[in-house]
């Protein structure tokens, strides 16, 4: 699947859980803290989070388009991430994967606080800018240098408005994560979702469809999908 694809899978899932499922699964594993219910404020910054966590598993990509979002320091972070986890579609396209990376933002947000809370907004804002195709294509200076001050102005903006440790914080990340993964099982080469394991697991119906019923047909229904969720949930809900 295309860049563009996850980040807007990962846009409609976030809104569609926050919409149905009740805050202390939202919250989870952070329940201790999870108070009230997610907001309408909390439910946007989610929408582009989660956009941006449906990138991550392909940190394992030194080619992928997240490996350039920061130019030579994230290309040689995925170098690593590549090594480590065995290859494309391994380690970071599993089950475990989600739920480590979950379990990561809760522990950095539980024990760091702050300053883990807007170090992880900006990362994951610099790739929903990348996947969005909100900054010049490519790999240059040019390219990064755009990313770069969109998402430390959207991390500003948030700064505003996102607690020291948001509850539904780690939730966007294992969710857009998992998106990420489920939308690749729909690809012909499938993932290793229970890794190490070495089983396959796809339904191969995107590879047929192609790129131009992504860009054209899937990514837009996405964008539709999750402004109409947004739309219900500010309008019709107490
Ligand atoms: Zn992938």
């Amino acid at each position: 699947m295309l860049g563009h694809s996850h980040a807007t899978s990962g846009a409609l899932a976030w809104s569609g859980a926050a919409a149905l499922l009740p805050v202390t699964v939202l919250s989870y594993p952070a329940l201790q803290d999870a108070t009230g219910h997610i907001g309408t404020v909390e439910l946007v910054l989610g929408v582009f989070l989660t956009a941006g966590a449906a990138l991550l598993p392909d940190a394992d990509h030194p080619k992928s388009s997240i490996a350039h979002v920061l130019g030579p320091v994230s290309y040689f972070l995925c170098v690593l991430i590549s090594k480590l986890s065995g290859g494309h579609r391994r380690g970071t396209h599993s089950l475990l994967f989600v739920a480590v990376a979950t379990y990561a933002t809760w522990a950095g947000a539980h024990w760091i606080g702050r300053p883990f809370t807007l170090a992880l907004v900006f990362f994951l804002l610099a790739l929903a800018v990348r996947a969005l195709h909100l900054c010049p294509p490519g790999d240059s200076f040019r390219t990064y240098g755009t990313v770069i001050v969109l998402a430390v102005s959207g991390t500003f903006v948030m700064d505003h408005y996102i607690a020291d440790k948001p509850a539904w914080l780690p939730f966007c990340v294992g969710l857009g994560s998992l998106t990420h993964i489920l939308g690749d099982c729909l690809t012909d080469r499938g993932c290793r979702l229970f890794w190490p394991l070495d089983t396959r697991v796809r339904f191969p119906i995107i590879e047929r469809t192609g790129n131009k019923f992504e860009t054209w047909v899937l990514s837009p229904l996405f964008v539709l999908g999750t402004m109409a969720v947004l739309w219900y949930c500010i309008t019709q809900q107490p």
